[in-house]
């Protein structure tokens, strides 16, 4: 099996000193250890060269974002002219809803997952009214069946089968943000377009997590945040993932000059013509201090590689899931087949938040979700099965 990169991380102490146990990179993955002197190549070069760093910085920064392409292609399963580092991750979203919901009077729906992340329902309410349409009509949550916590993408698709003539968009999360559940993209969205409409994903915690192919799923957007599994710190730049077979297409779309074509940008001239590819919602120039870490840390993954990753990260969660304890003071309500999560757990602990509490006392960093989950998640560029151990053993003693 792939070894860790353990060693290429910081990683964060327990108050007493010794390494915490981090199960947390879902919601903010570590710093990569070659950051630093990456990032002081930025600093001394904008101090020796001011504006001619654009051309004369080591990275120059005017094709800054170039060298991005193929890692990102490479962990989102896409050609390189179908991805692009830019922006973060809500104002994506919208950015990629102005061009692929373009909503009818008989097709405007936008189907979610039930409980998605917050950001995601504000964007597609807003979307949704902003074409003259009332959310509680326009945006369907699809939810588990009763007495269920995770969806079956077999009634994904009968709904869609059934109601699809109304939907304009489906856009879920690669992976629930809640509940661990990795959907079936494949499958939802080849129903997606049985039924005519537009797939969408939301992959804040599926990139850098899922062994993704985009490309051959034939997904026609996506978008991502490069904090999370991808290790580049808060606020990172983001990404997005646009189709090849949309490339020739005449979309409307928000528009800034770094989207225009690179050859005759700076001709500065009154037309707009796109850059082809994903390139071509690129609003402004790069932020290069905000894609210094995710440089280094996609170094990492192509290092490791997706697929080799993926099945470090289900030895490690199915470690875990077998060395735990039957407790009732937890249940463990992400799918149990592999298939079906990535490297999250959710336990749904119905005593409330003191258990979450015990374990970050214990060293233990993960992340509490209202109204009743502990979410841990075993990222396996630097989690190891010692982490397994002892995340296992800590919990043994306090549930
Ligand atoms: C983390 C996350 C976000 C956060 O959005 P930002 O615009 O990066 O602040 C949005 N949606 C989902 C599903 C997330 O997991």
């Amino acid at each position: 099996m792939l070894p860790s990169f353990r060693d290429e991380f910081l990683l964060p102490r327990h108050t007493d000193g010794t390494p915490a146990v981090y199960l947390c990179g879902n919601s903010l993955g570590l710093q990569p250890r070659g950051v630093k002197e990456a990032m002081h190549q930025e600093l001394e070069d904008w101090a020796n060269y001011g504006v001619e760093g654009h051309f004369h910085a080591k990275n120059p920064w005017v094709s800054y974002h170039e060298p991005f392409r193929r890692p990102l292609a490479h962990v989102l399963g896409a050609k390189e002219l179908e991805v692009a580092a830019l922006g973060t991750l809500t104002n994506n979203l919208h950015l990629l809803m102005v061009s692929f919901y373009r909503p009818t009077k008989e097709r405007f729906k936008i189907v979610i997952e039930a409980g998605a992340f917050p950001s995601d329902q504000y964007a597609v309410d807003s979307q949704a009214r902003f074409h003259g349409f009332d959310p509680k009509e326009a945006v369907v949550e699809f939810k588990p069946r009763e007495g269920e916590s995770t969806l079956r993408t077999e009634d994904v698709e009968e709904y869609l089968e059934k109601e699809g003539d109304q939907v304009a968009l489906v856009l879920f999360g690669g992976v629930n943000y809640y509940t661990g559940q990795a959907f079936d993209i494949a499958r939802i969205t080849a129903a997606t377009h049985a039924a005519g409409a537009v797939s969408g994903w939301d992959l804040a915690h599926a990139a850098g997590n899922l062994h993704l192919k985009l490309h051959e799923w034939g997904v026609d957007f996506a978008t991502w945040c490069s904090y999370k599994y991808l290790n580049a710190g808060p606020g990172a730049a983001s990404g997005i993932f646009v189709h090849e077979k949309h490339f020739d297409e005449d979309l409307p779309r928000f528009q800034g000059w770094w989207g225009h074509d690179p050859d005759t940008r700076f001709k500065m001239t009154r037309e707009f013509k796109p850059a082809r590819g994903a390139d071509a919602w690129q609003l402004s120039n790069a932020p290069v201090f905000n894609m210094v870490a995710l440089k280094v840390s996609l170094g990492l993954f192509e290092a490791a590689t997706m697929p080799a990753l993926r099945e470090r990260s289900v030895a490690l969660t199915s470690a875990l899931l077998e060395a735990l304890p039957q407790n009732d003071s937890y249940e463990v309500i992400t799918p149990r087949d592999p298939k079906d999560r990535g490297s999250q757990l959710s336990f749904r602990v119905p005593k409330g938040r003191s258990l979450f509490e015990k374990l970050s006392a214990a060293g233990v960093i993960c992340d509490w979700r209202e109204p009743d989950v502990i979410r841990i998640a075993l990222a396996p560029l630097y989690n190891d099965f010692d982490d397994v151990e002892r995340f296992v053993s800590i919990l043994s003693t306090l549930a």
